[in-house]
C-alpha cells in the first residue's frame, strides 16, 4: 500500500476493517479472506495486496495504541503519508476529527534506522498549534473503586506500583481494557489498575493482545462485551 492507492480503495479498506473487528468483538466469526476478496474484485487488486494493506492498518492502529485485529499482524513499513490518510479515515468513522500523530512516529523510526545519525540542533522555540480534542466523561467512582481493589499492585504482572505519586500513594493507572474510543464502557468490568510499563505496553507492545488476554482470564470482574 503506498502512494498510488486511491482514496477509494484505502476508505473502503479501513471500512471493511472496522466492521470486521466489530464483528470480532461481538463474537461472530470472521472470514477475512472473503473480505479480501471482495475488495479485490471491486478494484482489481489482489487479495493478497488487501491483506497487505490491512496490516498497514494495523500498524497505524498500533502506533495510535489501539487495538488491532487478531492475526493481521502490524506491518513494518508504512508510508508516512498513507499512515496519515488512514488515521483520517478512521476519525472519520468514528465522527472524531483527526489530530494525526502516526506520521510522526513513522519519522522518528525511519530516521532511526539511518546509521549515524548528525546530531540535530533542535529548536529552541518550537512552534504549537491548538487542537481539538475529545474527552469521555469519566466516573470517578469507577477508577477509584479499581484502584482500591488493586490495593498498590499491577493488576497485569502483579508487582507492587513502582513508585509513589506526589500524593504518597502507589502509582497506577486506570487502564480500559476495551478502550472507549472503541466502544468500551466506563466500568470496573472493563477496567484495571495498571503500572505505567505495563500499560504502556498493552497499548503499544507487540504482545498487547496476549496482555488483554491474560486480563480477561484472570481478572474475575472483567467482562468481555
Ligand atoms: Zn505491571
Ligand atoms: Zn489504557
Amino acid at each position: 500500500m503506498n502512494d498510488d492507492w486511491n482514496n477509494k480503495e484505502l476508505k473502503a479498506s479501513v471500512e471493511a476493517y472496522v466492521e470486521m473487528q466489530r464483528n470480532e468483538r461481538a463474537g461472530q466469526l470472521i472470514v477475512k479472506k472473503q473480505y479480501y476478496n471482495k475488495l479485490a474484485q471491486r478494484f482489481g487488486r489482489s487479495e493478497k495486496a488487501f491483506e497487505r494493506g490491512m496490516q498497514n492498518i494495523s500498524y497505524v492502529l498500533s502506533l495510535m495504541g489501539r487495538s488491532w485485529l487478531t492475526g493481521v499482524r502490524p506491518a513494518k513499513n508504512v508510508d508516512a503519508d498513507v499512515a496519515d490518510q488512514i488515521e483520517r479515515l478512521l476519525a472519520k468513522l468514528e465522527g472524531q476529527k483527526a489530530v494525526t500523530r502516526t506520521a510522526f512516529g513513522i519519522a522518528v523510526r525511519e530516521e532511526a534506522r539511518q546509521k549515524n545519525l548528525s546530531k540535530p540542533n533542535g529548536n529552541p522555540s518550537p512552534k504549537f498549534r491548538r487542537v481539538m480534542i475529545t474527552q469521555f466523561q469519566r466516573e470517578a467512582a469507577v477508577e477509584a473503586w479499581v484502584l482500591q481493589q488493586a490495593a498498590g499492585i499491577c493488576e497485569c504482572c502483579e508487582k507492587p506500583a513502582p513508585f509513589n505519586g506526589a500524593d504518597g500513594l502507589p502509582y497506577l493507572e486506570l487502564h480500559y481494557v476495551r478502550q472507549l474510543t472503541e466502544g468500551g464502557p466506563d466500568a470496573v468490568s472493563n477496567a484495571v489498575a495498571l503500572c505505567p510499563n505495563c500499560h504502556r505496553e498493552i497499548h503499544y507492545g507487540l504482545n498487547a493482545q496476549a496482555l488483554s488476554a491474560w486480563l480477561y482470564d484472570n481478572i474475575a470482574r472483567l467482562i468481555r462485551d
